[in-house]
C-alpha cells in the first residue's frame, strides 16, 4: 500500500480531493513500467485539476498530477530496467490516466524520458513540465534566428510572466547563455530580488505592457520574447519587437484573446511561435532535457524552489490559480 491523492467527484459533480492509501491494482494494468515517485511539480493545470476547474479530468476517481521522477520498479519494455531514473511530462498524465501525486505510477514507456546522466531526480522536477517548455521556446527562437550575435549591448529578450515557474527558468536559462533578459512581472517588489537572482537585467512592471497601444508600431525594443501570459500583453509585445523577432507562445495566464495587429508581421516580418510541450515528440523531449543537464544553471534551482508534501498540495494548488507562487513547488513523496 502506497500514500495517493484521490480526487473524487460526488454525484452533483463536484470534485473533492483526499489522501489515501492505496495499492498497485488502483494504478491499473495499462502501462508497461511502475515507478517509485520521488518528485512531483505542481502546475497551473494541478490547480485547475485539483479544484475541479476546466474539465480537464473525466473519469474517476483519479489521481492527478501531471509530471513527475523517480526510479523504475518494475519494467514490461525492454527500454527500462529496475533503477533507472525516469522523467514524465505531458502526454495528458494525471488527466487521462493516473499521475504523480502518489508513491507509485504507471506509466506506458513511450511516455517517458530517462534522465540525463548529470541530473538528479529532484532537479528534473524542479525543471519539470515549465524547463522542458522554456527550452522548447528557446529553440523555437534559435531556429528563427535569435542568435546571441544579433545582440549588442541594448538589445534583451523579454519575458513575460517572468515570477511564475516558465518565466523564472526561462530567465535563468537565457541568462546563463548569455543573453541580456528582461522581465515582466505583476509583483515587482515581491519577486524584484528573485528575478535579479535568476538573471535579469530589467524589470518591467505588468501594468507598463498591460494597455493597448495607439500605435501598432512601436520602437523595436525586444529581439525576442518568451511568453506566457498572451492577451493584450501579447498584442502590445508584437509592436514592439526588432525586424525579425520573434515570441515563442507559451501560456495564457493574462487570457484567450488576442487583439493584435497584422502590421508587425507585414512590416517588421515577426514571428509567432506557438509552443505545446504536452504532445512533443519523445526525440525532442529527450535532446531538450540533455541540453538542460548540459546548460541550465543547476545552483539556482534551490532559489526557484519550495518543498511541500501531500498534504499542503491542496492550499498550494489554489494558490498557483491566483498567480501567487513564485518558481516551482516541488512535492516531495
Ligand atoms: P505560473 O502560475 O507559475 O506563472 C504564471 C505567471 O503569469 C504568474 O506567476 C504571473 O507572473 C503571471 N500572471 C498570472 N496571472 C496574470 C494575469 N492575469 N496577467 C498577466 N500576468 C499574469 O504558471 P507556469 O509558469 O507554470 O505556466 C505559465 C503559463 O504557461 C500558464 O498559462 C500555463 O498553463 C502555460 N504552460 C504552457 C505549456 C505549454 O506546453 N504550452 C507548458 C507549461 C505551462 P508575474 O507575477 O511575474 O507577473
Amino acid at each position: 500500500m502506497f500514500d495517493a491523492l484521490v480526487l473524487e467527484q460526488d454525484d452533483a459533480g463536484k470534485t473533492r480531493s483526499e489522501i489515501r492509501q492505496v495499492d498497485n491494482d488502483f494504478l491499473g494494468e495499462e502501462g508497461e513500467v511502475l515507478v517509485a515517485v520521488e518528485y512531483a511539480g505542481v502546475n497551473y493545470k494541478d490547480g485547475l485539476c485539483i479544484n475541479g476547474l476546466g474539465r480537464l479530468i473525466r473519469e474517476f476517481p483519479r489521481i492527478p498530477g501531471v509530471e513527475f521522477s523517480g526510479e523504475v520498479l518494475e519494467s514490461r519494455d525492454a527500454r527500462y530496467k529496475q533503477g533507472d531514473k525516469v522523467i514524465a511530462t505531458g502526454w495528458r498524465i494525471g488527466e487521462i490516466s493516473h499521475g504523480g501525486y502518489a508513491q507509485r505510477a504507471r506509466i506506458k514507456a513511450d511516455q517517458l524520458v530517462p534522465m540525463p546522466a548529470s541530473m538528479t531526480t529532484r532537479q528534473a522536477m524542479i525543471l519539470g513540465t515549465p524547463g522542458l517548455t522554456a527550452m522548447f521556446g528557446l529553440q523555437a527562437l534559435e531556429a528563427h534566428g535569435l542568435t546571441l550575435s544579433k545582440g549588442d549591448d541594448a538589445a534583451e529578450v523579454l519575458v513575460t510572466g517572468a515570477a511564475g515557474g516558465v518565466g523564472s527558468i526561462s530567465v535563468a536559462l537565457l541568462s546563463a547563455l548569455g543573453y541580456r533578459v528582461a522581465a515582466v512581472t505583476g509583483r515587482i517588489d515581491a519577486s524584484g530580488d528573485f528575478l535579479r537572482q535568476m538573471g535579469a537585467h530589467t524589470l518591467i512592471a505588468r501594468d507598463d505592457l498591460s494597455e493597448a497601444s495607439a500605435r501598432p508600431l512601436e520602437s523595436e525594443r525586444w529581439l525576442s520574447c518568451i511568453d506566457n501570459v498572451g492577451g493584450q500583453m501579447l498584442a502590445r509585445i508584437l509592436g514592439q519587437l526588432s525586424y525579425g523577432g520573434s515570441v515563442a507562445a507559451i501560456g495564457n495566464a493574462g487570457g484567450n484573446d488576442l487583439p493584435a495587429n497584422v502590421l508587425p508581421f507585414l512590416l517588421r516580418g515577426v514571428n509567432l511561435l506557438g509552443i505545446d510541450s504536452v504532445f512533443q515528440p519523445c526525440e525532442h523531449r529527450v535532446a531538450a532535457w540533455e541540453r538542460l543537464a548540459a546548460q541550465f544553471p543547476m545552483e539556482k534551482l534551490e532559489t526557484i524552489v519550495t518543498e511541500i508534501n501531500l498534504g499542503s498540495l491542496e492550499e498550494t494548488s489554489k494558490a498557483i490559480l491566483k498567480g501567487e507562487i513564485q518558481g516551482r513547488c516541488l512535492v516531495c513523496l
